[in-house]
């Protein structure tokens, strides 16, 4: 395996600390030769059980038990949105509750291997807290950037009680995206475990094989927010290799969802608005406030080879969204993560079987709900007072 450049192809060792191509400045991915895969045995659960398609040697992993989350077949609220067989992948079952720690498990091992002392991070919260966790398992030190105020309350108390050293920026997710790779720049020393860093993705990747081991054959397709766009690039990646592995013989549609208010792929996409990026992102779903994802390119190729699509949801959308997978299925996600429901509401798909990412467990933003509901009923301690309450 090598590190390949999805610009212009240049390959570079394993052990290059480099997040971008010297030559084109392109984002970098890791080339796996699937193929001789084949038949391999794996053993185990969780994403170490597919440590074959890992560029990182299992042996020695910091792990926390991440990965084999739930496929949770949603059978009332599919009937309610006209799709035969939803289902979400619980990625709240994970150790700090997101998907984060598919991708930190084997970055961190990653650091480990190369010798780092500490691993850093920009975050919208849940890198911060997945990252703070396994550098604590590791023994290495964390540095966090925070985008001042819009970080969820749970994820900043992860991150501290991990013991981070965690610094507020003066500005938003993009401003401290960049700083941290200046900050990661001299080589060495601070290794960079943003989903710039491929290795992060390639543990990510292990969800895609994860949904086909339990549906027996990939979806028709998978529904996800977009962020920094790291994880529907690797989820992509994960079916493209699980199918050259003969694992499976079709790939699902990916289709990606932005809020309206932080959007810049869709627009790119649907639009055909050059570049992409918009200043000021905003939404009430804050793991998704990024107006210039790092993975763009990633993203609009697993869109556009997939035959799949990109959409947009409101606030209102993907609060609506939170409640009603809450509320009819008994999953509680946080706002991000209700965005693919948000879509598949107002939004026809052809799909039969379709997978939504629940990328983040709902306690993460508790917020979110209760600043957006009425207040609490009150009642005496007498049964006349609950009577009148409950008929309110
Ligand atoms: C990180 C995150 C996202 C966005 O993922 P990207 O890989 O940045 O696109 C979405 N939802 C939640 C809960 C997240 O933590
Ligand atoms: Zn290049």
């Amino acid at each position: 395996m090598t590190q390949r450049c999805i610009g212009c192809d240049a390959r570079f060792q394993l052990d290059d600390v480099i997040y971008t191509c010297p030559q084109c400045g392109s984002v970098l991915e890791i080339a796996v030769d699937a193929a001789r895969l084949t038949g391999r045995e794996m053993t185990g659960a969780g994403v170490w059980r597919y440590a074959p398609f890992l560029a990182v040697d299992g042996g020695q992993a910091v792990s926390l038990a991440e990965g084999a989350t739930g496929l949770h077949r949603c059978e009332r609220l599919g009937r309610e949105i006209g799709i035969s067989a939803l289902y979400v992948k619980n990625e709240g079952e994970n150790p700090t509750g997101s998907f984060k720690d598919r991708g930190m498990t084997v970055g961190v091992t990653k650091a480990v291997e190369l010798g780092a002392r500490s691993v850093a991070c920009a975050s919208t919260g849940n890198t911060a807290a997945s990252l703070a966790a396994y550098a604590a398992r590791a023994g290495l030190r964390a540095i966090v950037l925070l985008p001042g105020g819009k970080v969820a309350m749970g994820k900043v108390a992860q991150a501290i009680v991990h013991g981070a050293r965690i610094v507020q920026v003066r500005g938003n997710f993009d401003d401290a995206m960049r700083v941290v790779q200046e900050l990661s720049a001299d080589r060495g020393e601070t290794y960079l475990l943003n989903s710039i860093n491929p290795f992060r993705l390639e543990g990510q990747k292990t969800l895609a094989f994860e949904v086909c081991e339990a549906l027996g054959r990939a979806p028709d397709a998978m529904v996800l927010p977009m962020g920094n766009a790291g994880n529907i690039s690797a989820i992509w990646k994960g079916f493209r290799e699980f199918q050259a592995a003969g694992f499976i013989d079709r790939l699902p549609r990916m289709i990606g969802v932005q809020a309206v208010g932080a959007a810049p792929i869709v627009r790119h996409v649907n639009d055909g608005v050059a570049g992409c990026r918009v200043d000021n992102p905003e939404t009430v779903a804050t793991a998704i406030r990024i107006g210039a994802p790092v993975n763009w390119r990633k993203a609009v190729d697993a869109i556009r080879e997939s035959g799949g699509e990109a959409g947009v949801v409101t606030d209102d959308e993907i609060l609506r969204a939170q409640h009603d997978l809450a509320a009819t299925e008994g999953r509680f996600v946080e706002p991000a993560s209700a965005a693919p429901v948000a879509l598949l509401r107002k939004h026809r798909i052809e799909a039969a079987t379709v997978v939504c990412v629940a990328t983040g467990h709902g306690l993460k933003d508790p917020d979110a709900v209760i600043s957006n509901s009425p207040e609490l009923v009150q009642a005496d301690p007498t049964i006349e007072s609950l009577r009148k309450a409950l008929n309110r």
